[in-house]
């Protein structure tokens, strides 16, 4: 497999992809170790983890680099990635003994009643490339706390993160046998859905997602789908500061290239503060830095992938048949590297792809709205439900229309973000299952229930 740095289109590595063969010992070994896993104590497990952080923070700018290597994501966000992911060890190192202890239901009477929370066996963690740090934390670390040995198929897009991610937890004192980076394609993923695992953790496109649903459906073990969204934003008339508002909108809609599956795919903003808004907002999206990720100034690289251009440049053309006006970007950036102009299109409506498709890149769409009921319509006319988010000065009506969308997480004057402390899911075309929280350590174990007749 070749790695290529998507900033310069070199190939930077190339990497033996793992067999058949390879992947059928590496589960015997799996299946071995996790047998010795699960009776450490959790204690133990524990000190893994959070000595794998440490080494995490040790090697920060190596790792960094690595990243915008070779997914071109600026440095500077590489190393924001890196730094909080820190918080899933942090919240693991609080919490996970407490929420796999076993609980004691009933306690008196004839008959005791109490839950054990057992690990699953051996699990595929089958990764996308876009945050590899944030997805990947989110599946093994917990995974693992909860006693289960990992099979980890990165995006053959962010093979050398992965592998990162195996040297420093091995390193750390989890045991080769418990942990495992296997590096390939999509026909790798699909011989891991082929193999006999005891559950499945996947993140990535809903097309992929569902395809995976449905080839594992036969084995009845857990299958959690954390896929792609169309999230939306709305600018209330009220925000106190529109040129604020248009600032924070842009970041949400435009860091990591609009690579992430909660950016802010489409916008729309009250008639009565549009026009200050789409001036603030273009303004902002024509003073970002785009070229060499490497540099810690730029804000916009290149995109990952290669093939997304197209995805792109017909979105544009799309949107500019129907009727959109193009106000920046619209094209890719001639030379090396996938880069592509950050792009703003207002006039849009839902008959644009731009509108109802994951763009999946720094490209957005603008529709304006003449009231709160117009707007909530809009926003909940979609197949996704990752997230949607409202800027409003008022928490009482933004969350009036928040508490309708169907989505897994509602913003109100933030959006684009992650936390430890709840849960991360989708529905719909977005995805089932959690992960993070307390869901989303549970999401890793299967309770097993006694009663004890004394
Ligand atoms: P893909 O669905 O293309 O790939 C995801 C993973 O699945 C990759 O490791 C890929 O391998 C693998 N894969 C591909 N084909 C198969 C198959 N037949 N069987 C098993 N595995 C397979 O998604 P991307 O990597 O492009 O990620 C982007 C998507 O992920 C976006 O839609 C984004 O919104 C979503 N996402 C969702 C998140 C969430 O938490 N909800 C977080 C981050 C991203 P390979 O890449 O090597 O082909």
């Amino acid at each position: 497999m070749q790695i290529i740095n998507p900033a310069t289109e070199e190939i930077i590595l190339e990497l033996q992809g793992t067999s058949k063969a390879e992947l059928g010992s590496i589960l015997a070994s799996l299946r071995e170790g996790q047998k010795s896993w699960s009776q450490k104590p959790i204690e133990e497990r524990l000190e893994c983890i959070i000595r794998f952080g440490e080494l995490i923070k040790e090697n920060v700018n190596a790792l960094a680099e690595i990243l915008t290597m070779e997914t071109g994501k600026p440095l500077q966000q590489s190393l924001n990635e890196i730094k909080g992911a820190q918080n899933r060890v942090e919240h693991l190192r609080q919490n996970a003994k407490k929420w796999l202890a076993p609980e004691t239901l009933v306690a008196s009477g004839s008959t005791h009643e109490k839950i054990a929370y057992e690990p699953l066996g051996v699990i595929a963690n089958i990764s996308a490339w876009n945050f590899p740090y944030n997805v990947g934390y989110n599946v093994f670390l917990y995974g693992l706390a909860a006693g289960n040995s990992v099979l980890y198929k990165p995006s053959e897009f962010a093979s050398l993160t992965g592998k990162q991610f195996e040297k420093y937890l091995w390193q750390a004192g989890i045991p080769e046998n418990v942990f495992q980076c296997v590096i390939g394609d999509g026909s790798l993923g699909q011989q891991i859905l082929d193999a006999d695992l005891k559950g499945y953790f996947f993140t990535g496109s809903h097309r992929t997602g569902l395809h995976i649903a449905k080839a594992v459906a036969h084995k009845l073990v857990p299958v959690q789908l954390e896929l792609g969204g169309k999230d939306p934003l709305y600018i209330m008339d009220d925000v106190s500061d529109v040129k604020q508002a248009a600032i924070n909108a842009a970041e949400g809609a435009f860091y990591n290239n609009g690579q992430s599956c909660c950016a802010v795919e489409r916008m729309y903003v009250s008639e009565k503060i549009y026009d200050e808004f789409v001036a603030a907002f273009v303004a902002e999206v024509k003073s970002y830095k785009i070229g060499d990720p490497t540099s810690l100034e730029i804000f916009v690289g290149p995109l990952t992938r290669k093939q997304q251009i197209k995805v792109l440049e017909n979105q544009v053309a799309d949107a500019l048949n129907k009727g959109a006006t193009l106000l920046c970007g619209g094209k890719v950036i001639e030379g090396k590297g996938y880069y592509f102009e950050p792009t703003v299109l207002i006039y849009c409506n839902h008959e644009m792809d731009v509108m109802k498709e994951e763009s999946f890149g720094p490209i957005i769409g603008i529709q304006k709205v003449s009231s709160d009921k117009k707007a909530l319509e809009l926003m909940a006319d979609t197949n996704y439900g990752l997230t949607a988010a409202i800027f409003s000065n008022d928490e009482q009506r933004a969350l009036h229309l928040l508490n309708q969308l169907n989505v897994g997480t509602a913003y109100w004057n933030c959006c684009d973000r992650v936390s430890p402390n709840v849960p991360w899911s989708g529905r719909n075309n977005s995805g089932v299952g959690s992960t993070l929280s307390t869901q989303g350590i549970r999401a890793f174990v299967q309770p097993k229930s006694y009663h004890l007749r004394r």
